[in-house]
């Protein structure tokens, strides 16, 4: 009884095992998984009639037990070396075969199931053991034998298409093969020691059901496994970065292909204190940490190109999925060439950084050196104008002053280009009133169109906000360029001025400016060449007309950096319309009103002067003495009191003394310069509060805006312009030291 309740144990914890491994094979793949299922289905069935033996309490249950239980191995092992033929890919093999296979195999079965009746392949006996228990036993007949052979028919073409699979195969997988091979041997060694036995009960079909076990174990886990650690492995020795891992006693377990010729490193010998993680752990804790990144330096192989081998490190803790730690790695970033690289253009910036310098301070000289003597050729210039009655004279005078004028603007012209071309031109935004613009263009020139008997019409839109916001330098440098070129290239007629603005959206409009002139227009195919730098069209007729070809390009540019646009509308002998938008914000909204020309603006032409003050103070300072004379005489008319110093030294010993209610200080002069003379003279003495204008031939991108940060209240460029310096003076001395003069105009 002992014997079969031992027995049922077994067959027990055999199903339990295959119902198990049934409900998983579907999580391997369904090409073979499938046929391990069945195998195990097949294999619960077998159990549950072995169980039935074993308590058949009559022949004819035992008789039935056993038809169920032979019937049920031979599916086991035609399922199971269907899995094998699929497993080792023998598709088409098993395609060929499944159909005789599975008609034999029924066959098998109903002459099993005949047996019931004929008693043709086995027959029963009954014996007991030692405690008198029941047992029912089989005999066997030929066709017993044929169905033997059928079964391991089965089973043999299964291993031989393993084995050739084996053999077939050069890789790696050859063990995924073995293995299964190995479980199968297994169970059929298994299976014939314990026929050899010959016990009361069969109960050989455990085996199939650890075979099962065995081969979804293999499949799931141990083939992948085992792959995954040689793929794994050769993945990553072709990876180009290094990985060193250690275990949690910090024996190094693994390096990569990159670590180990890189740093030379023997798994079994490396450890902690071998470069580089020594350096790297090193740092780290330096730094008050364990882990982090860190970079490594070490010089070059001799044959190396570079001088040394840079490389970023990372180091950190390995944790399984529980956060435990279970180790360590360093991960191996090769950066040298991207250290290089960065080097380069780093080189490359600061040489061209220093190219940019040396051009601007070279235009910065040049633009300085030219206007200096200029100063005083114009200023002289301007004194030989003012004091001589000689017609000659005064022709010869006005045609210097015309090419001075001219030279003038062509430094300033190259100077703006050349500013746009390094990117340095500021857009410095400022509230600004677009009459006062229009006015300003007005005394520009109106009298310039005046002296070629030309009108200079200007208009304004009632409309237009009373103030706007943007770069009002850059309006009126775009506004003078186009006015100038209209009165430049117009012999009879004239110019006008048309200024308006978009609607109001959100506190933005477009500012739009039409200049239309009577001239001689632009052809069709010249206007396609208008901005362009250095082009000036229609030579001939214009070869007595000075110009650069600079203006209309620079005006774009200019028109551009403030986001606008401009267009040209031109007709040969009729005239030219410019036509140029650009936004700008709003900052009063209040319509400006009827445009008039004469409201507060100082007047004149630039011919007489803008007022009188004797008793108004005025310190002149510069080194060169020829200046300090252009100065002088230039303010002669306004009758204003004079004194002048040839050096930041005399201004200041002069300032002791001395209350000025105005000083014109020069900014390159021998030590002390116009600045530090402009410090002292503003912190120590009486004339702290004294306004100061610098005054000087610096007329690079961001110079004006640069001197008012310091402190200067205003800031004037040479050659002076006696009108400029004049208004100047109007704004910055007290109202009650001034007479306005009204009727220069
Ligand atoms: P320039 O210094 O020669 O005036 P610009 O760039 O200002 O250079 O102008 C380029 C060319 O465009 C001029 O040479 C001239 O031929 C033509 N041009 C510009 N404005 C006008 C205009 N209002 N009428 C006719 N031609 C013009």
């Amino acid at each position: 009884m002992i014997t079969k309740i031992i027995f049922v144990l077994i067959d027990c914890v055999a199903i339990l095992d295959m119902y198990f491994t049934l409900k998983a094979t579907d999580r391997i793949k369904e090409d073979y998984g499938k046929w391990l299922s069945q195998a195990m289905l097949a294999g619960i069935f077998a159990i549950f009639s072995n169980i039935l033996i074993a308590f058949a309490f009559n022949p004819i249950i035992a008789k039935v037990a056993y038809a169920f239980y032979f019937a049920s191995i031979n599916w086991i092992l035609l399922y199971l070396s269907a899995f094998c033929l699929s497993y080792t890919e023998h598709h088409y093999l098993l395609k060929k075969l499944s159909v005789p296979a599975i008609v034999l195999m029924i066959l098998d079965t109903v002459s099993i199931s005949l047996n019931l009746f004929f008693e043709h392949v086995f027959y029963i006996y009954q014996s007991t053991d030692g405690s008198g228990a029941i047992f029912y036993q089989t005999g066997f007949k030929i066709p017993y034998y044929i169905h033997l052979a059928i079964d391991y028919t089965a089973l043999v073409i299964a291993l031989f298409a393993i084995i050739y699979k084996i053999i077939r195969t050069q890789s790696i997988y050859r063990a995924k093969y073995t293995i299964i091979l190995s479980v199968l041997m297994l169970v059929v060694l298994l299976n014939v020691m314990y026929m050899a036995f010959g016990l009361l009960l069969d109960s050989s079909v455990i085996f199939y059901a650890v075979a099962g076990t065995l081969i979804y174990f293999c499949i799931r886990i141990l083939v992948p496994r085992s792959i995954m650690n040689i793929t794994m492995g050769r993945a990553l020795d072709d990876v180009n970065e290094g990985l060193i891992l250690f275990d949690l006693n910090d024996d190094c377990i693994y390096a990569n292909a990159f670590s180990r010729q890189r740093f030379n490193i023997n798994e079994s010998e490396y450890g902690f204190e071998c470069e580089p993680v020594s350096s790297v752990i090193k740092s780290l804790s330096d730094k008050g940490l364990k882990y982090g990144n860190e970079t490594y330096v070490r010089s070059a192989q001799p044959e190396s190109p570079v001088a040394e081998e840079h490389y970023n490190i990372r180091y950190n803790e390995l944790t399984d999925d529980n956060g435990i730690s279970i180790g360590s790695y360093f991960l191996i970033e090769d950066t040298t060439e991207e250290f290089y690289y960065l080097q380069e253009i780093k080189d490359a910036k600061n040489a061209a950084d220093a190219a940019s310098r040396a051009k601007s301070t070279f235009l910065a000289n040049m633009s300085h050196e030219i206007r200096t003597p200029l100063n005083s050729v114009l200023g002289l210039n301007e004194m030989i104008l003012r004091s001589t009655d000689d017609p000659k004279l005064i022709e010869y005078a006005n045609s210097i002053r015309t090419s001075g004028d001219t030279l003038l603007s062509l430094i300033s012209d190259i100077l703006d280009f050349s500013k746009i071309e390094a990117n340095r031109m500021d857009v410095i935004t400022d509230e600004y009133e677009p009459h006062q613009i229009l006015r300003d263009c007005h005394n520009y020139f109106g009298g310039m169109a005046a002296e070629k008997g030309l009108y200079l019409n200007i208009n304004c839109d009632e409309n237009i906000p009373s103030k706007l916001t943007g770069d009002k330098k850059l309006i009126k440098q775009i506004m003078a360029n186009i006015i100038s070129n209209a009165v430049k290239y117009t012999k009879k007629g004239g110019v006008t001025v048309d200024l308006k603005t978009s609607d109001n959206e959100n506190g933005k409009c477009d500012l739009i400016i039409d200049i239309s002139d009577t001239g001689i227009g632009i052809s069709s195919e010249d206007k396609e060449l208008l901005f362009d730098a250095f082009r000036r069209v229609n030579e001939k007729e214009n070869a007595t007309i000075q110009g650069t070809g600079l203006g209309l390009a620079i005006t774009k540019e200019l028109i551009s950096l403030m986001h606008g646009s401009i267009s040209v509308d031109s007709i040969r002998d009729k005239g030219s319309a410019f036509h140029v938008i650009i936004p700008q914000k709003i900052s009063d909204p209040t319509p400006a009103g009827k445009f008039d020309l004469n409201t507060k603006a100082p007047a004149g032409d630039g011919s007489g002067e803008l007022f009188h003050a004797p008793n108004v103070n005025v310190l002149i300072v510069d080194d060169a003495k020829l200046n300090l004379m252009v100065a002088k005489e230039l303010l002669k008319r306004t009758q204003v009191i004079t004194d002048t110093a040839g050096g930041g030294a005399e201004a200041i010993e002069k300032c002791k003394d001395t209350r000025y209610d105005v000083i014109l200080l020069d900014h390159r002069m021998p030590e002390p310069d116009g600045i530090e003379t402009f410090r002292v003279i503003s912190s120590e003495g009486i004339n702290t509060d004294t306004p100061v204008i610098m005054l000087t031939a610096n007329v690079v991108s961001g110079a004006e805006s640069e001197y008012a940060n310091m402190g200067f209240a205003g800031y004037l460029s040479k050659p002076i312009k006696s009108k400029e310096l004049e208004e100047m003076l109007i704004r910055l001395l007290p109202d009650d030291k001034i007479e306005l003069l009204t009727g220069n105009d």
